[in-house]
C-alpha cells in the first residue's frame, strides 16, 4: 500500500542536490515546498529543474509548492546585533531608521502605527518576548515589557489582536510570485492572509497559472475560515505562527476544525510545522511527534509537511521515512476507516455526489478493492473522489500535465498523464494499463472507474464502472 496522506518536504541547504532530492522521493515525498523567506532565485530554480528532471526519469509527477513570505512584520537592526529586554522596562518601536539600542528599535511598517491601541500585545521572536502597548503616536509605539529576553536583528513581530491594514502580497511577494509562476510552480502558498479578498487579489495576478493554498496562521483568518476555504484551492494549518498568534493550547482544536471545514468543502488541507522537530538534530523522533502525525492522518489531512526537518536538518531522509512509516502504520489500523468516517459528508442531490458516495460503499463491499481510477482534465472529479477518503489509492488520469503536477497534494492520488479519450470503452483498458504500471492493482483485484461523460466537460462526474482483473 502507498501512503494515502501525502508528504511535503521543504527544500533547503540540506536538500539541494539531485542525489538528496532523489533520496527524498524514494523515501516518500510527493510535494516539494520552496520557501521564499529563504534562498536565492538561483537556488529555487536549480531545485525546480532537478524535481522536473527526476519526474521525467521516474515517469512520475511531483508537485512544486512556492511559499510566499507574506507580510511578516520584523523589527529593524541593533547597534550590537542584539539587546536584552528586562521585564517591566519601557521599550519603544518607532519609524526612525537608525540602528536600535536597549531603549528603542525601528519597526519599518508605518501602517501598523495606525491600528495599535493601548493594552494590545506585541509578540516578538515567535512569542518569546511579549510587549504591551502603552501609548501610540503616528511614528512611535511605547510599550512595557511583559516577558523579556534577548532580541536580535530583524526578529519577527506578531500582532494577534487586530486585523492589520496590510495586503497579503508585499512588493517582495509580487516579485517572488512572478518568478515562481515563470518557473512553473504548481501551487502558490499565501502567508498571513486574513480574509477571502486577500486570496481574490492574489488570484487576479496568478490567473490559472497555479492553484492557491492559503496558510491559516492569524486569528483573523481563523475567524474568516469559511470564506477563506471557499475562496482558496487548498488550506494549510500553519501551526508555527498560528501557535504564536492564538493561544498555543487552542491549536489542536483549530487544526481539527480547519481540517473538517476543508474536507466538507472538498478542498485539500495540509498540516504543517514541528511534526518531527526533534529530528532536525536527532535520528529518532519523540513519541509525541509520532502521535501528532498519526492524529493528522486520522483527522483526514491530505498532506503533512516537514519544514526545517528536511530544509536544514541533519536527518532529512530519515524524517521522511519516519513520516511514511507512521502514515502506513496508521492507515493499516482497522479503526482507520472509522476515524475518517467520523466526519459525515452531506449528500447534495447532485449526480457527482451520488456517484462518489456510492463508490465509497462499493469499496467497502468489494472483496479485493485495489484502487479507484478517475479520468479528469481539470482534476475536479479526482478531487471529488478524494473527498470521500475511500481507503484505497486513486489513479488520477489526466491529459493535462499541469493538472497531473498539481494533484500530488491530494489525499491518495497517484497522478498519471494519459492520452485523450473519446469513447467510453477506451477508459477501462487505459486505467488498467496505468494502474498496473504504478503497481496499484494485481490479478484477482477490483478497480472502480469514475469520470464525466461526454469527456472533456468540467464537473460532470456521471459514470461508475467496476473492473475485475482476471
Ligand atoms: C508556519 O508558520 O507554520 C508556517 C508553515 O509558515 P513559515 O514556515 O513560513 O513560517
Amino acid at each position: 500500500m502507498i501512503p494515502l496522506t501525502k508528504i511535503i518536504a521543504t527544500l533547503g541547504p540540506a536538500t539541494s542536490s539531485e542525489q538528496q532530492i532523489s533520496a527524498l522521493i524514494k523515501a516518500g515525498v510527493s510535494v516539494f515546498r520552496l520557501n521564499f523567506s529563504h534562498g536565492t532565485y538561483e537556488d529555487h530554480l536549480k531545485r525546480i529543474k532537478i524535481i522536473r528532471e527526476l519526474a521525467k526519469n521516474n515517469k512520475s509527477h511531483y508537485t512544486v509548492l512556492a511559499d510566499m513570505q507574506g507580510p511578516k512584520l520584523r523589527v529593524g537592526r541593533f547597534q550590537n546585533g542584539s539587546i536584552n529586554l528586562k521585564k517591566g522596562q519601557v521599550f519603544v518601536l518607532d519609524a526612525n531608521k537608525e540602528t536600535g539600542n536597549e531603549k528603542r528599535v525601528q519597526l519599518p511598517h508605518p501602517e501598523i502605527f495606525k491600528v495599535l491601541k493601548p493594552k494590545m500585545k506585541l509578540l516578538l521572536d515567535d512569542g518569546k518576548i511579549v510587549l504591551e502597548v502603552q501609548k501610540v503616536t503616528r511614528c512611535q509605539i511605547t510599550t512595557k515589557v511583559l516577558v523579556g529576553g534577548t532580541l536580535s536583528d530583524h526578529k519577527g513581530v506578531n500582532v494577534p489582536d487586530v486585523i492589520l491594514p496590510i495586503s497579503a502580497l508585499t512588493q517582495k511577494d509580487k516579485k517572488d510570485l512572478k518568478f515562481a509562476l515563470d518557473a512553473q510552480a504548481d501551487w502558490i502558498c499565501l502567508s498571513f492572509i486574513q480574509k477571502a479578498s486577500d486570496i481574490q487579489t492574489a488570484r487576479r495576478l496568478i490567473g490559472n497559472k497555479a492553484l492557491i493554498l492559503a496558510k491559516i496562521e492569524k486569528p483573523a483568518a481563523v475567524q474568516n475560515i469559511a470564506e477563506i476555504v471557499s475562496a482558496a484551492d487548498a488550506v494549510m494549518v500553519a501551526r508555527g505562527d498560528l501557535g504564536v498568534e492564538c493561544p498555543i493550547a487552542s491549536v489542536p482544536g483549530l487544526q481539527r476544525k480547519i481540517i473538517a471545514a476543508c474536507r466538507l468543502a472538498g478542498k485539500p488541507v495540509v498540516v504543517a510545522t514541528q511534526m518531527l522537530e526533534s529530528m532536525i538534530k536527532s535520528p529518532v523522533p519523540t513519541r509525541a511527534e509520532v502521535s501528532d502525525i498519526a492524529t493528522a492522518v486520522c483527522e483526514g489531512a491530505d498532506a503533512i509537511m516537514l519544514s526545517a526537518e528536511t530544509a536544514t536538518g541533519k536527518n532529512p531522509v530519515q524524517a521522511v521515512q519516519t513520516m511514511r512509516e507512521v502514515i502506513l502504520q496508521t492507515q493499516s489500523d482497522p479503526d482507520y476507516h472509522q476515524y475518517l468516517s467520523a466526519l459525515r459528508l452531506p449528500l447534495d442531490g447532485t449526480i457527482a455526489c451520488a456517484i462518489t458516495s456510492s463508490m465509497r460503499r462499493m469499496i467497502q463491499s468489494l472483496e479485493h478493492p485495489a484502487c479507484i481510477a478517475t479520468y479528469s482534465v481539470s482534476g475536479k472529479t479526482t478531487l471529488r473522489v478524494a473527498r470521500e477518503r475511500a481507503l484505497v489509492p486513486i489513479l488520477g488520469m489526466t491529459i493535462s500535465e499541469k493538472t497531473a503536477n498539481q494533484m500530488g497534494l491530494i489525499w491518495g492520488v497517484v497522478p498519471v498523464l494519459t492520452k485523450t479519450v473519446k469513447h467510453i470503452g477506451e477508459v477501462a483498458p487505459l486505467a488498467i494499463e496505468h494502474a498496473q504500471k504504478k503497481h496499484l492493482i494485481k490479478r484477482k483485484e477490483q478497480m472502480i472507474i469514475t469520470a464525466g461523460y461526454p469527456f472533456g466537460h468540467q464537473g460532470s462526474t456521471n459514470i461508475l464502472h467496476i473492473v475485475d482483473i482476471d
